[in-house]
């Protein structure tokens, strides 16, 4: 696979390393001034063509995934009720939550206990909205993604990894 098949967007700033990353489906690839783009294209094809193979097969079963048909209301109350059964939980206070419509990501939280939920969850299954509470709701006892935190999250989701790749699957189909 060559690089111009693969929807990416290629910026260069000062930085010392090359670095690619898969942003909901397009390669996003940073680059020191005078690199070039193909040369690290080359180096690191198989990374890419793995990640993309992965990007192609969630967009094709997610388009078979049934969606949870909800009012905003009802979506709204069954985040608050996760959040309050995480909390308690994780003994955390969650400060405040809100919705808005987010480009990249289901979810977002910040250190003052303030969490960001991606309103295009409405009409996920409800096992994969608890998920992501849960994984916003553990950022207040561990901020970063280290083994500490997805520690916490084995404990409670033993097989966080198939609700990950089911997170991706839905992105694609409720993002396309
Ligand atoms: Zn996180």
């Amino acid at each position: 696979m060559e690089l111009n098949e693969i929807p990416h967007k290629i910026s260069y700033r000062k930085v010392k390393y090359s670095r690619l990353e898969f942003v909901t489906g397009e390669l996003h690839i940073v680059l020191p001034y005078g690199a070039d783009p193909e040369a690290v294209y080359r180096r690191h094809r198989r990374w890419v063509k793995k990640k993309h193979d992965f990007i192609e097969e969630c967009k094709k079963v997610g388009a078979k995934r049934d969606l949870v048909k909800r009012t905003a209301q009802d979506f709204k109350k069954s985040v608050h009720a996760c959040a309050e059964k995480a909390s308690k939980e994780l003994n955390v206070t969650v400060k405040k939550i809100g919705f808005r419509k987010m480009r990249t990501k289901w979810a977002s939280c910040n250190s003052s206990g303030n969490i960001t939920i991606n309103r295009l969850m409405k009409d996920m299954p409800g096992e994969l909205i608890d998920y992501v509470v849960y994984h916003e709701v553990s950022h207040l006892k561990q901020m970063r993604h280290n083994d500490k935190f997805w520690g916490i999250i084995a404990k409670k989701f033993p097989h966080y990894k198939e609700l990950e790749k089911e997170l991706s699957i839905y992105w694609f189909n409720l993002n396309s």
